[in-house]
């Protein structure tokens, strides 16, 4: 690999780029994970955690990936043969269940396109069916990071209390967290699962559960086999601000970093600027008169966008032409959407030429790889960028959306 001058662009939905200042902070000495420096730092981590996740109860750190967080979450809660309802609203949404199937529960998957969220309708129907509640956890993917397509959190638990059934809901965060405005006690979840590498904007290696009192009253009951996972260990040491085994120190220094960032921006900014984000790049996609794989507009992503390439014309291919001429990564088509697909990713550490800069190289490099076009889309985003700032009105809409 030879230099390459310049910041690569690192536009895939994550990892996302990480910040300078999370950088700096994760180089330092890695300090005793059991000394008085440490619980005061990780205290400080675990109140502003509850901050950017919106909400009061306690928010567990391990360290994995986002694949743990989940194994946490179900371990925790259920016990060998409980009936789970998925749905299939594209790869990480498969995978979860794959992983929930392993795990011995008996996960049923509510079949999707790939181009839709959770259809709440649907969620009440399958709950009222349930009269002697034998489901006991709803599993929705907020942020389906394959599609594009973001789910409505708020008119899902409002289903689930329209049927009027117990079960527990779970959420996958993993790339909506700390990017799209989602309020776990206000919508009544249960647990919470995310990711460091996404809005988060640290490297890769942290995973999180929120855990609400009823999922916590479920963990006394639930028989799964577990121990690293375990909640209960983590909450008590927790109190202190310690860890039951050794922590990713330095992934923390990051995490105490990246959560000030989020705070002096200010959680609605935040919000705000993904909305304003994933409003140019849909208008630059449409300027190209390509299509945009989310099939409902109440549902598009604000954390990412994915282009569906003209039949015959292969999405890696566009890729591999962005990465070599223009040094920028782009998310490649997972699971059946291979090929069919890239994702142009606009969550976590971003601003208005950092999108205009990714949407230049999209443009170009559809140019390069002979697919089939028209130019303006990067003009398109432009007018918009340049007519809009991240006004009230933006705020209201992005608070509209996320009421939904
Ligand atoms: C990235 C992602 C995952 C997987 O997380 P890992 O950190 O790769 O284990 C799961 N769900 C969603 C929605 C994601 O975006």
């Amino acid at each position: 690999m030879s230099f390459r001058s310049g910041r690569h662009f690192l536009q895939i939905p994550g990892p996302t780029n990480v910040p300078d200042r999370v950088l700096r902070a994760i180089d330092r000495a890695t300090i005793d994970h059991r000394g008085p420096d440490f619980g005061q730092m990780s205290l400080e981590i675990l109140e502003n955690l509850k901050r950017v996740f919106q909400t009061k109860h306690p928010v567990i750190v391990f360290p994995a990936s986002g694949t743990g967080a989940w194994e946490a979450a179900l371990v925790n809660t259920l016990s060998p043969g409980d009936p789970v309802l998925m749905f299939e609203t594209g790869h990480f949404a498969t995978l979860w269940q794959k992983m929930a199937a392993k795990l011995g529960l008996a996960a049923e998957f509510v079949p999707g396109d790939w181009r839709h969220g959770v259809d709440p309708a649907q969620v009440e129907a399958r709950l009222a069916e349930d009269r002697e509640h034998r489901i006991k956890a709803v599993c929705v993917v907020h942020n389906e990071t394959s599609t594009g397509v973001t789910s409505r959190i708020g008119a899902i638990r409002r289903a689930i209390d329209n049927a009027r059934h117990p079960a527990l809901f779970m959420v996958d965060t993993i790339s909506s967290l700390a990017s799209i405005d989602y309020r776990p006690d206000d919508w009544g979840v249960d647990v919470t699962v995310a990711g460091s590498q996404k809005g988060l904007m640290l490297p890769p290696g942290l995973s999180f559960n929120h855990v609400g009192p009823k999922a916590l009253a479920a963990a006394k009951l639930a028989r799964l086999p577990k121990s690293y996972w375990g909640w209960d260990e983590m909450l008590s040491a927790n109190k202190s601000g310690f860890y039951p085994y050794t922590p990713a120190t330095n992934l923390l220094y990051g995490l105490h970093e990246a959560l000030k960032m989020l705070l002096e921006e200010g959680l609605a900014e935040v919000f705000a600027r993904h909305a304003r984000h994933g409003e140019a790049a849909r208008r630059a996609v449409r300027g190209w008169g390509l299509e945009i794989l989310c099939a409902d507009p109440e549902e598009y992503s604000n954390t990412l966008t994915a282009v569906m390439t003209p039949a015959g014309h292969d999405a890696d291919r566009v890729r591999e032409v962005i990465l070599e001429r223009f040094d920028m990564s782009l998310g490649t088509g997972l699971g059946k959407l291979a090929k069919k697909v890239f994702r142009i990713g606009h969550m976590g550490d971003f601003n208005d030429l950092a999108l205009l800069g990714t949407l230049a190289g999209v443009e170009m490099g559809l140019e390069i790889a002979g697919v089939p076009h028209r130019q303006g889309g990067v003009r398109a985003a432009m007018d918009y960028l340049g007519q809009t700032s991240g006004t009230a009105a933006t705020l209201a809409a992005a608070g509209r959306r996320s009421a939904a």
